[in-house]
């Protein structure tokens, strides 16, 4: 178990993170082509490799699965773009840092087997970050493959917000600073007006499917909300929304571990459930993919079940 003490050096560094986020949003970013994937932008570099430099300073034995790989950095970066994300880590980190130390940082922990396991997704929802939306920088940490703490970094939260769990608990802070406050998922239920949240990409998302559950499981007048990344578990686990249903339109689409990690975490903590829509829990034994978990459910638990037989009933 790790204390608070052990754990504040790593939501220091998802702070950083989204800080060096904010930063690259601002200007105009140019997004570095992933063939056959998705965007990829400096700031997902520069995010990784401030959050693995801490992971290689304060937990350097620990195992990682990041989004990012030093080699794609290297290869399909031009040099002046190599020097401008060492640049932008280095003014954040406030030290002297060059192309080799992110390479050296954004591979750190792969491929390891350990018992505790960093999953990193630098920027989750890199499309909203470049459409000037929401974006998350997600922490998750699991332990003999189970979801025990999360980190979400959330700069398009309210005024920007660090939303996090640790040992059963979950709390929130704004990411300027402040004093973290306990949060819980909503009681609301779905005779009550529910709010629900979805992605806003329609490759990631099957709108009407999830249209059909909402109805079919007498969630009537549904107040939606479109958002990028792991904020949508953000606002379930604060209370803020009461549904997320994560429905691909490719049926054979396996969700990564990064995307869910610290959502898991943070959602359990806050009393949530998160199930796969079979109603079984996610299963990160199985490296980045969830190769055993089709669709993802993610509620304030008051209906859960229902939504999940509803669900089964739906999906073909
Ligand atoms: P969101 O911001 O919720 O739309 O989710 C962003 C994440 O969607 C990215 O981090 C990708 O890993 C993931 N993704 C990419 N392609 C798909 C797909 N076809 N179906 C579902 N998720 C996807
Ligand atoms: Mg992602």
């Amino acid at each position: 178990m790790l204390s608070t003490t052990d754990f504040t050096p790593m939501l220091e560094a998802v702070c950083r993170a989204a800080q060096l986020c904010q930063r690259v949003q601002e200007k105009q970013v140019l997004d570095v082509e992933k063939p056959g994937r998705e965007p990829v932008t400096i700031a997902d570099y520069g995010s990784q490799a401030i959050l693995c430099q801490a992971l290689t300073q304060y937990f350097p034995n620990d195992g990682v699965i990041a989004e990012e790989q030093g080699e794609h950095f290297l290869n399909a970066l031009p040099e002046e773009q190599r020097q401008h994300v060492a640049t932008l880590v280095g003014e954040t980190l406030q030290n002297v840092v060059t192309a080799e130390d992110i390479v050296r940082w954004l591979d750190h922990g792969r491929g390891r087997t350990t018992q505790r396991t960093w999953v990193i997704d630098p920027i989750d929802g890199t499309k909203g970050f470049l459409a000037g939306r929401h974006y998350t920088i997600a922490l998750g940490l699991l332990e003999g493959h189970l979801p025990v703490a999360g980190v979400l970094g959330c700069p398009g939260y309210g005024e920007g917000m660090l939303v996090y769990a640790l040992n059963g608990e979950a709390r929130r802070v704004p990411l300027a600073g402040g004093f973290p406050e306990r949060i819980r998922v909503s009681m609301r239920t779905p005779k009550e007006r529910f709010h629900v949240v979805e992605s806003v990409e329609q490759q990631h998302a099957a709108h009407d499917v999830m249209q059909q559950i909402y109805e079919q499981a007498g969630i009537t007048n549904p107040q939606v909300l479109r958002i990028d990344g792991q904020d949508k578990y953000a606002l379930i686990a604060s209370g803020d929304a009461d549904l997320y249903l994560r429905i691909s339109p490719k049926a054979d689409y396996r969700e990564r571990v990064w995307d869910h990690a610290a959502g898991v975490a943070v959602i359990t903590a806050a009393g949530g459930t998160v199930t796969d829509k079979d109603g079984n829990q996610l299963d990160f034994s199985v490296g980045e993919k969830l190769a055993n978990n089709m669709s993802v459910i993610v509620s304030n638990g008051r209906a859960h079940d229902h939504i999940v037989r509803v669900a089964q009933t739906v999906i073909s």
